[in-house]
């Protein structure tokens, strides 16, 4: 490899680097995403709890008000028994009476169930987070330890971005603007080792590009080996390379 094909795969590479070092720096590092990711999910099962049992204690708070109201309705119509006059007007205070005795029972009963459902949260809660502390210590030491080792992935993004900016300049504007289209286009992948499949392949020519498996000509290798040319896949428009290994 030459020229400015040695010059292009190097900024593939360098951008690649970057992109993966700038998405640890978003995120958290791969060594710490099995534990992020179960960190958060118990969590959130936790604060789905905490909202279940918030939802409960409401629930039962506005239950016992409305059930108050409801036995101050009930003396008032208790009050108003002796003074009624007619049989017609004693009977319809009747129905009021009973109407607002089931009332209240249908409230009280609200009560309790939430009384309940606020109780058996309170003991889920207890449990899971006993079965959290560890989880959070792990985690805790985890973020720790990330933090230490923070600053060194933000020196490499920063060398990675001057290695960049370098690697353009050593290319001519016309090759920088054609990688970019493809890198673009390609979601961040602007070139393609040639591979050499086992056996020779069709016509025993067996060399592919490894990013869509397109046949390329033996004079194209040659000319991509020999004199580091620009080629293209006709398959995906990725930039030819032969890796050091192929
Ligand atoms: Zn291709």
């Amino acid at each position: 490899m030459s020229g400015h094909l040695e010059t292009v795969v190097k900024l593939q590479d360098a951008l690649g680097a970057l992109r993966q070092a700038e998405s640890q720096l978003a995120g958290v590092p791969g060594w710490m995403e099995e534990l992020h990711a179960e960190h958060s999910a118990r969590r959130a099962e936790i604060e789905a709890v905490e909202a279940d049992a918030e939802e409960a204690r409401r629930v039962r708070r506005q239950a016992e008000s409305a059930s108050r109201d409801a036995e101050d309705r009930l003396a008032h119509f208790q009050q108003q028994v002796s003074r009624v006059r007619t049989q017609r007007e004693y009977s319809a205070l009747l129905q009021e009476i009973d109407t607002v005795k089931a009332e209240i029972k249908a409230l009280e009963e609200e009560a309790l169930g939430a009384l309940e459902r606020y109780d058996n949260a309170q003991a889920a809660l207890e449990e899971q987070r006993a079965a959290f502390a560890d989880l959070d210590q792990r985690y805790a030491e985890a973020q720790a330890k990330w933090e230490g080792e923070k600053p060194e992935v933000e020196q490499q993004a920063t060398a990675l971005r001057g290695q960049i900016e370098d690697l353009r300049n050593l290319l001519p504007r016309g090759v920088v603007a054609l990688f970019e289209r493809i890198y673009e286009r390609r979601d961040g992948d602007a070139t393609a080792a040639l591979m050499q499949s086992e056996g020779g392949g069709a016509a025993g020519n067996p060399w592919h590009c490894s990013a869509c498996n397109y046949r390329v000509r033996l004079q194209v290798v040659t000319d991509i080996r020999l004199q580091g040319k620009l080629i293209h896949c006709d398959g995906c428009k990725r930039i030819l390379y032969v890796s050091d290994e192929a």
